[in-house]
């Protein structure tokens, strides 16, 4: 039997085959040099530009209407025309007939996604217009009769060799020698384009940014040809949604930086054109050198505004984010999974990448982001990339809610139901149920061990759920303990009393679910660790954070969750107790999530008196003076070159450096990895339809960690841990099991 899983892993599986390894190379030389860029201007100077930009962006949706409004009398004081097309259909009909009023039969372009989401080369296809796309990516996909694969570089999954073949193919009646290398190629498309424009009737070009009180239009891109169709053609057509108006020119100043480093690492792109039409210089007849200028410059310009259910998501809490996006892909490159697949898996009918999820909801329809919402794994490194500072991760996550809510209800089967104490309606599929509830799970699984690991591990059962609910049976399942955390620390005798005064802070360590059921060492080893400095530990309840049901989806059951944990500890924290936490996605929910789910005051007491447990004790040695010498260095047999891998939600809140320099204070050398995620992110890597997409992101850090061939394997994150083990078959311990005195 064939099920939905197994489908949707030999898409992935085809596409990683197919596309894989172009997608992956270019997606990265983009992402390393957004770095660098980065890098060059500063930190500060990056989130100084972040801050405005966003600014910028929150002001002018803000004062969309009237913007909107603002924007059609500049344009129409400069002679053009301003249309607010509605949706699809009504932007399609309008340029449709300018095209008729010009008597067109041929029209250029310039790169725009926003006509991708009209579909708009069809219509004019079908109506006598041919269409020339003349940026090269575009050009590439329009040859190949594909859709693009990524927002900024159309055709990124070709290779040059699939691109050589192509052109052999489409253009054969073109050259006697088939252009080969990247600069034949690029020529080729240049005098074939040329050509192509010279002899067009109209002109059309997307908008980057659009000024309401200028009426001009800012188009950054890294090709000539967007001026060029300007000015070669007597009608101009410029197409952009209503999102990308800005109030004033001077507002385009940010993201004149921002736009070029974030998306190819540029410092700029390498046009940034700023045209208020209709231009007044007449087309060059580049043919008649004698009489080389017109003396008819009929010039027309016609802007094209779409809503397109833009307005609508202003109006929406969840989506209106999505409109300050300016579409510069950093999300895409940034994202592990993108690497991997590209965005013909990883995206809908129009927009790819983690962003794609607000775009296709609010353009097209839900189902469209349906078909690939799940392959955001909240692991959030596009989030510090993002120029607008956009929550990418929590629009997937809402959207999530969402789809399962419109889910079909009659799938739940009743039993199960009854089995799941969550807060969901009855539409969430079984697979999200499961992984939702995994506390529940851990917490029946640990009182029934070892049956329950015997009867998780048959094979008839691992058959069964890989079949009924999609855990692949080639992913090792964890271990429940019989001894918790919890009951070891109450068998001990609980607290110890404290046996040094270096500091009089106290520690409540926050059992979750994966310390507290399945990998107690590394809680021991936490304890161990600060009561060798003098901190006296006490436990929290095991209370399940809500981190597992927020990455399905299931949000008011991770607000319920996050209730309890607040209550739980804000009677520690009143006590002057600190909260610290080992699992790396847990203490990101206490300091991301839980503002969304929490009352701002809970939220803001919880996340400002939480830690992660090597943050603490950085924060213990730096800032304290407690002494390194009570934790545990290399020995001489032992080695002392660490390979490690920090948790991306970790590396998100900026914690991964604490780790390092503990470790370094200590005297090991480190070297980490360089990965944006291992590939498991929580449940992931457990589902069947997911797992060799899980496996072949992992291989980049397995390759790395061959490579260092290090004494220590450590990570921070639970699922980190399972994904390294199975990569390099050694369970790699958390980093403060390596540190911990024994
Ligand atoms: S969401 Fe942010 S990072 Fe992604 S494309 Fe839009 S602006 Fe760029």
């Amino acid at each position: 039997m064939t099920t939905d899983h197994d489908n949707k892993a030999a898409e992935l599986r085809h596409l990683i085959e197919t596309e894989g390894e172009t997608i992956e190379q270019n997606t990265k030389l983009n992402n390393r040099r957004r770095y660098e860029a980065i890098n060059e201007i500063g930190d500060e100077r990056h989130e100084a530009l972040r801050t405005h930009a966003r600014s910028i962006k929150e002001d002018a949706i803000e004062r969309l209407p009237e913007l909107i409004e603002q924007l059609r009398s500049s344009v129409e004081a400069n002679g053009g025309t301003v249309y607010v097309a509605q949706d699809e259909a009504d932007a399609n009909r309008y340029i449709e007939q300018v095209a008729d009023d010009v008597d067109a039969s041929s029209l250029v372009k310039s790169k725009s996604m926003t006509t991708e989401e009209l579909d708009l080369n069809a219509h004019l296809e079908d109506s006598g217009v041919d269409v020339f796309e003349t940026d090269l990516g575009e050009l590439v996909i329009q040859v190949a009769d594909e859709e693009p694969s990524h927002i900024v570089g159309p055709s990124l999954h070709k290779s040059r060799e699939e691109i050589a073949e192509l052109f052999e193919v489409e253009f054969a009646d073109e050259f006697e020698e088939p252009p080969q290398t990247a600069e034949e190629l690029t020529q080729f498309a240049r005098d074939y384009l040329a050509e192509r424009i010279t002899e067009a009737d109209i002109g059309m070009t997307g908008a980057n940014f659009m000024i309401a009180e200028s009426g001009s239009i800012a188009l950054i891109t890294n090709e000539g040809n967007a001026r060029k169709v300007v000015e070669e053609t007597n009608t101009h057509i410029a197409v952009g949604g209503v999102e990308k108006i800005i109030p004033t020119l001077r507002d385009l100043e940010p993201f004149v930086e921002l736009v070029g480093r974030s998306g190819t690492g540029q410092p700029i792109t390498a046009y940034t054109s700023i045209l208020s039409p209709p231009i007044n210089t007449p087309p060059i007849d580049r043919a008649n050198t004698e009489d080389d200028i017109d003396a008819d410059p009929e010039r027309e310009f016609h802007l094209v505004l779409i809503d397109n259910g833009r307005m609508d998501m202003r109006e929406d809490d969840v989506l209106r984010e999505t409109l300050y996006c300016v579409r510069c892909s950093a999300c895409l490159n940034s994202c592990a999974n993108f690497q991997h697949v590209g965005g013909h898996a990883f995206g809908g009918e129009t927009y790819t990448g983690g962003i794609a999820t607000g775009w296709e909801a609010g353009v097209h329809e839900q189902e469209s982001a349906a078909e690939f919402n799940d392959l955001c794994t909240g692991c959030s490194r596009c989030v510090n990339q993002c120029p607008v500072k956009i929550d990418i991760p929590w629009i997937n996550t809402a959207v999530r809610d969402r789809i399962n809510r419109s889910g079909d209800e009659s799938l739940t089967d009743p039993i199960y139901e009854g089995l799941t104490p969550d807060e969901e309606d009855g539409g969430v599929n079984l697979q999200k149920r499961l992984f939702g509830n995994f506390g529940t799970l851990a917490k029946v699984g640990s009182a029934t061990a070892p049956l329950s690991n015997w009867l998780a591990s048959a094979g008839p059962t691992r058959t069964a759920m890989d079949k009924l609910i999609g855990v692949d049976r080639r992913r090792e399942l964890p271990t429940f303990q019989r001894t918790t955390l919890v009951d070891w620390f109450d068998a001990r005798g609980g607290a110890i009393e404290r046996t040094t005064a270096a500091t009089d802070r106290e520690v409540v360590l926050y059992p979750d679910i994966y310390t507290n059921y399945i990998a107690i060492e590394r809680g021991k080893a936490a304890i161990r660790a600060l009561e060798a400095l003098g901190i006296s530990v006490i436990l929290s309840e095991p209370i399940e954070s809500g981190r597992a049901p927020l990455s399905q989806g299931m949000i008011e059951t991770a607000r319920g969750k996050a209730s309890n944990v607040h209550t739980s500890l804000v009677e520690h924290i009143d006590a002057g107790r600190d909260v610290v936490v080992i699992e790396p996605s847990d203490l990101a929910i206490f300091r991301d999530e839980y503002e969304r789910l929490l009352p701002e005051a809970s939220y803001e007491r919880l996340s400002e008196h939480s830690y992660e447990i090597l943050e603490y004790i950085y924060g213990l040695l730096e800032q304290e003076g407690l002494d390194p010498d009570t934790l545990a260095g290399p020995t001489e047999t032992g080695g002392d070159l660490v390979a490690y891998h920090s948790h991306c939600q970790q590396r998100t809140l900026g914690l991964e450096a604490h780790s390092i320099a503990v470790l370094e204070r200590l005297g090991y050398a480190v070297e980490t990895s360089d990965v944006e995620c291992c590939g498991m992110a929580g449940s992931f890597g457990y589902k069947s339809q997911y797992y060799e997409l899980s496996m072949d992101v992992g291989s980049d850090l397995q390759a790395q960690f061959d490579e260092i061939d290090a004494d220590h394997v450590v990570a921070s994150g639970t699922s980190c841990t399972e994904q390294i083990e199975s990569l390099i078959e050694r369970r790699p311990p958390h980093v403060i099991e390596l540190v911990a005195p024994q």
